[in-house]
């Protein structure tokens, strides 16, 4: 080790030879804001990789505990949070600061709705969906649209999972793509239908990989599409 070993540096060092990334889409980062909304099996991927990556301030929410049925596809949690039933948001900055104490995070338990929405969304480069339901995914659209704010749609139920980034300035925002949302009896859930682990990586992964592109104001390597995927039925569509 020499005197001038830059942990931090050092520790990117493999995003920073990836041309697109560079030192100074490094320093966009570690510059950057990002509100993750939900904790569960998205948001914790997401989270985790937007911390791995060096994405400077992290704020995040979700209401719920960590139960052991989270544990065959939340890889952020442990079976000792599942014990204690930690708050999600309480266990994701607990172990977001084990992986990367370099970085802030805002970790807040609380429902997200029309009271607290534009509160959260302030001061925010980018938001990324990780929640579960239609009704919160129109909050956090019309929010964004109301603030300019970029998001990024992603779901994941049974083998299927589907995203698409929203740029209110540029792109179709959910209402275009869905003007209504699906009623909630009939749209099958998580708990309903079930969810295999590798549907939740693909779909972090597209949603991160967007987020990073966003951040970095590599605008033209954006996907502009609805981006569709089934691993059990092996279907990838983009529309
Ligand atoms: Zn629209």
């Amino acid at each position: 080790m020499t005197s001038d070993f830059q942990p931090s540096l050092d520790r990117y060092s493999r995003q920073i030879l990836f041309s697109e990334i560079g030192a100074d889409g490094q320093r966009r980062l570690s510059e950057s804001r990002a509100l993750i909304i939900g904790c569960g099996a998205l948001g914790s991927a997401q989270a985790e990789s937007l911390a791995r990556a060096g994405v400077g301030t992290l704020r995040f929410v979700d209401r719920d505990f960590v139960e052991f049925s989270n544990l065959q596809r939340q890889t952020m949690f442990t079976e000792q949070d599942a014990a204690e039933r930690l708050p999600k948001a309480i266990a994701c900055a607990n172990h977001l600061s084990e992986i990367n104490s370099d970085i802030v995070v805002e970790p807040e338990i609380a429902d997200v709705n029309h009271s607290n929405i534009e509160r959260l969304l302030e001061n925010c480069d980018v938001v990324i969906d990780g929640t579960d339901n239609f009704a919160t995914r129109y909050l956090i659209n019309d929010a964004c649209v109301k603030h300019n704010v970029n998001w990024i749609y992603g779901a994941a139920v049974g083998s299927y999972g589907v995203t698409m980034t929203i740029r209110p300035s540029a792109t179709p925002c959910l209402r275009c793509i869905f003007p209504e949302a699906p009623p909630a009896a009939s749209a099958p859930t998580c708990d309903t239908a079930g969810v295999i682990m590798p549907i939740i990586n693909i779909v972090s992964a597209v949603q991160v990989s967007e987020a990073l592109k966003l951040l970095t104001g590599k605008l033209t390597d954006l996907h502009n599409s609805l981006m569709q995927f089934d691993v059990w039925r092996n279907e990838w569509r983009r529309i």
